[in-house]
């Protein structure tokens, strides 16, 4: 089929919920696109940070592969050999926790959500703080502990029991804070709310509340997880342990997963009958997540997220001293924002007309977040391409 072929079939079959780019992805390979119409694309935004270690990693796919030929699926009834590996791998990156496997981020929030309030009902506790600029997902709980109004209207009322505060505002913290409190919910790292890496005190206050008012302490790292900032989870760069992190997008590279993982002490009120998912923990989004592990620890990506994450830091701060409209550049490893004095969405789409694809958040936000395998070529090919969109923005 030609590009404009699918994309009529598509218009008239599928609910037009996304704004989308005219163009057709047939292939993906390691930082790359490439389109139906044969451009090859340099991806730094590679399936919103689901293609964590590049498209189609070879070790994934042949995990894939072999999976596929034995078991791609066996309701969570029986044992299953991938899910029980999967989770060995996690707890052993992540304080020792148990995990429940789902299939996406909002699904592994909403566990925690629920894991949080069952763990805590018999202290009648079951209120939600989050923090503004947000954001955890689709569904009627997570997208009311999404603290942005422009997630939430239209669908109100919304659910009960959520509190919102500041990103990074201790004192707000602090008087938000009850024996009602059943859990904290925060990104280390906000995403869609433009990179806001969140201060080390700001996280030690979170657990010392959590700790003095028995709440739980969740993270949201469905984002931040998973080897990008450099470290297997950001929380690990902040001195703290949560109670509960949420994960998916790199979790399965490119299969959808999503996974929580709790403390066993707060784990263990999740009996049967209170949680389920019918597909979550399937043998083959677990086998994708085994493969994903083993060629972060094999391939040493966590160093090549650090080393490459600084060199884009440096490369994009000089663009800064070039360009008037780059405010400051920040972020951890891989996980970069540029934030822009102002809008970004022309200069996003010169550098996908230049064969550049990177995102805009939050109107002024440039997102930077390549594949862990990235080299220094490919970045060295991104910022002359940015600078080349940036010289003729006239900005
Ligand atoms: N939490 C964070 C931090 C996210 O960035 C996202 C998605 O962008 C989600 C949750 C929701 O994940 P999903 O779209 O897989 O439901």
């Amino acid at each position: 089929m030609t590009t404009q072929e699918t994309i009529e079939l598509y218009n008239k079959y599928v609910i037009a919920n996304y704004t989308k780019l005219p163009r057709v992805i047939v292939k993906g390979q390691g930082s790359y696109l490439f389109d139906a119409d044969g451009n090859k694309i340099l991806d730094m935004f590679p399936g919103w940070a689901v293609s964590g270690i590049g498209h189609c990693h070879p070790k994934v796919v042949e995990a894939l592969r072999k999976q596929a030929g034995e078991l791609l699926h066996i309701d969570n009834t029986f044992y299953s050999e991938p899910q029980a590996k999967l989770a060995e791998l996690l707890s052993k990156r992540a304080f020792g926790g148990k995990t429940f496997f789902c299939n996406s981020g909002a699904e592994a929030n909403e566990a925690a959500l629920k894991l949080a309030r069952l763990h805590t009902s018999k202290q009648k506790k079951y209120k939600f703080i989050t923090a503004e600029g947000s954001f955890h997902g689709r569904t009627f709980a997570t997208v009311t502990a999404t603290a942005q109004p422009k997630y939430h209207e239209g669908f109100l009322p919304l659910l009960p029991g959520f509190m919102y505060v500041p990103f990074n505002d201790i004192k707000a913290l602090e008087a938000a804070f009850s024996d009602e409190v059943a859990a904290v919910m925060i990104e280390p790292i906000q995403g869609e709310g433009g990179i806001n890496v969140a201060t080390e005190e700001y996280l030690q206050a979170i657990r010392e509340l959590c700790d003095k008012n028995g709440a739980v302490m969740i993270l949201d790292e469905v984002q931040s997880g998973m080897g990008r900032t450099g470290k297997w989870f950001a929380y690990q760069h902040f001195g703290i342990e949560p109670d509960i992190i949420t994960m998916a997008k790199a979790l399965g590279g490119g299969t959808a997963i999503g996974a929580m993982m709790a403390k066993p002490e707060i784990a263990a009120s999740l009996v049967p009958g209170k949680h389920a998912s019918t597909f979550g923990g399937n043998a083959l989004a677990c086998a994708a997540g085994v493969a994903v592990i083993e060629a972060i620890d094999e391939d040493n990506l966590l160093e090549n997220a650090v080393q490459m994450g600084r060199y884009t830091k440096e490369k994009l701060e000089k663009l800064k001293d070039k360009y008037g409209i780059i405010d400051h550049v920040r972020g951890i490893g891989l996980m970069i924002g540029v934030q822009l004095r102002g809008p970004g969405k022309t200069i996003v789409d010169k550098c996908l007309d230049k064969g550049l694809r990177i995102n805009c958040t939050h109107d002024t936000v440039l997102r930077f977040m390549p594949a862990m395998i990235v080299t220094k070529e490919q970045i060295d090919q991104a910022i002359e391409i940015l600078d080349s969109a940036l010289s003729e923005s006239k900005v």
